[in-house]
């Protein structure tokens, strides 16, 4: 099963077998984002893109507390 993850210090989203913790690339921990491969995959270039913007600007908001 695949699953969606957000790296912020790549500002990439990698889709990686199981749940995965800690970005491949640079060992920083990620975000398991609330969607699935097969969702991810039926959406569109431009929701795809806000999809992220959503995700990157609740977990910037999220770190002041
Ligand atoms: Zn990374």
């Amino acid at each position: 099963m695949m699953y969606m993850h957000y790296c912020p210090k790549c500002k990439k989203i990698f889709t990686l077998n199981g749940h995965k913790t800690l970005c491949p690339k640079c060992n920083t921990p990620m975000k398991e984002l609330d969607i699935t491969y097969l969702k991810y995959l039926a959406l569109s270039p431009e929701e795809r893109n806000s999809y992220t913007e959503l995700h990157i600007i609740k977990e910037n908001t999220c770190q002041d507390t």
